[in-house]
């Protein structure tokens, strides 16, 4: 069986994963040129981290969480407006929760490419699918590159009507970062 998979995030690497551990040949397509650096913290609990444990995920994403004391909510000087308690948020979420960068979660997904066997997954960074049509036999997708200037247009064909996406705690804790909206407190060592 065949399979592209559109997007190179969490949700389309630990697609390609499952796929390619099932046997499918996969095909990953990426409009950026490489891994995403961009993100924000974020709170991994509930019935995505238990997917990820039954998936053999988990080890990887432990492995770049940060342990986090609490949550700071600040005003434009940077002064504290409010504080949670993120041991209180943990328990309410279930006890079990990762902190983890998008980014370094998307690298854990893609390090996690290593668990299938080879060449069963591949990935093209710097294509776009630019459009998607189905007929009697299966699925049609249009691959464009986005360098510039453009290379020629590429078709890839599924024999099969099916698109799909799915979805470090280093004893050492890491120091904190700032999303957006607020800042993240390590825990103190
Ligand atoms: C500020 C913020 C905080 C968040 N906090 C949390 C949290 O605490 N807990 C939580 O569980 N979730 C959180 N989320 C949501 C979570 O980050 C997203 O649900 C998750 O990252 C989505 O992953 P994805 O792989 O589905 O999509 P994306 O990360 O958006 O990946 C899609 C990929 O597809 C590529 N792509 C798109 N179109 C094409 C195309 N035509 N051809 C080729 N490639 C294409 C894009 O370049 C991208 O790399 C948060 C989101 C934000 C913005």
């Amino acid at each position: 069986m065949k399979a592209i998979v559109v997007g190179a995030g969490i949700a389309g690497l630990v697609a390609a994963r499952q796929l390619g551990s099932a046997g499918w040949d996969v095909e990953l397509v990426e409009k950026s040129p490489g891994p995403r650096p961009d993100g924000y913290m974020m709170d991994f609990f509930g019935p995505g981290l238990q997917a990820a444990e039954r998936i053999g995920l988990y080890p990887r994403l432990a492995a770049v969480t940060y342990q986090v004391e609490a949550v700071d909510y600040v005003d434009g000087k940077g002064r504290r407006t409010c504080s949670l308690d993120y041991n209180q948020f943990a328990r309410l979420a279930g006890g079990k929760i990762l902190s983890l960068l998008r980014p370094d979660m998307e690298r854990a997904a893609l390090a996690a490419l290593d668990d299938v066997a080879p060449g069963r997954v591949r990935i093209s960074y710097g294509a776009q699918v630019s459009r998607v049509w189905s007929d009697h036999d299966g699925v049609r997708v249009t691959v464009e590159a986005c360098r510039r200037p453009p290379s020629p247009r590429t078709s890839w064909w599924a024999p099969m009507a099916s698109t799909q996406r799915c979805g470090r705690s280093s004893s050492a804790p890491k120091t904190g970062t700032c999303a957006p909206w607020a800042c993240v407190r390590p825990r103190s060592p």
